[in-house]
């Protein structure tokens, strides 16, 4: 694990003024953002669109960094709440979408309430592969 650096917390920032934009106070259809940062040092962010199988807050930002034709990336986050205070780990899913997609980008995680980073490959361990 890694410590975090200036850049990571502008990422943070970038994720938690994604949903304090598109917070749903009535619904809570959105209460996840996240944000992602190429190598290139572009910044893609999401929301999440909830509905029983969703669509994660980071499946929203991989989604159009791709969508934008970024294919390195460095480092993702996710918060959660109106402030988007709180970083909050990948789901089962996003997990091995990270891993598919980006094995090596950093996750910023808070262990223990300390921010660190963590490559995708190493918080899925023993996970499914097409090959
Ligand atoms: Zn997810």
């Amino acid at each position: 694990m890694q410590h975090l650096e200036k850049e990571d917390y502008d990422l943070i920032a970038a994720a938690q003024k994604a949903i304090r934009l598109n917070y749903d106070s009535k619904r809570y259809h959105h209460t996840v953002g996240a944000a992602i940062r190429c190598k290139n040092g572009k910044i893609y962010v999401g929301v999440n669109l909830y509905s029983l199988h969703g669509a994660c807050a980071e499946q929203v930002a991989i989604g159009t960094a791709i969508t934008n034709g970024e294919r390195d990336f460095d480092v993702i986050v996710a918060v959660r709440g109106k402030d988007g205070k709180e970083i909050i780990s990948p789901c089962g899913n996003c997990r091995q979408i990270l891993h598919d997609y980006m094995p090596e980008c950093n996750v910023i995680v808070s262990v223990l309430g300390a921010l660190k980073k963590i490559t995708a490959k190493d918080l899925l361990p023993f996970s499914y592969s097409v090959e």
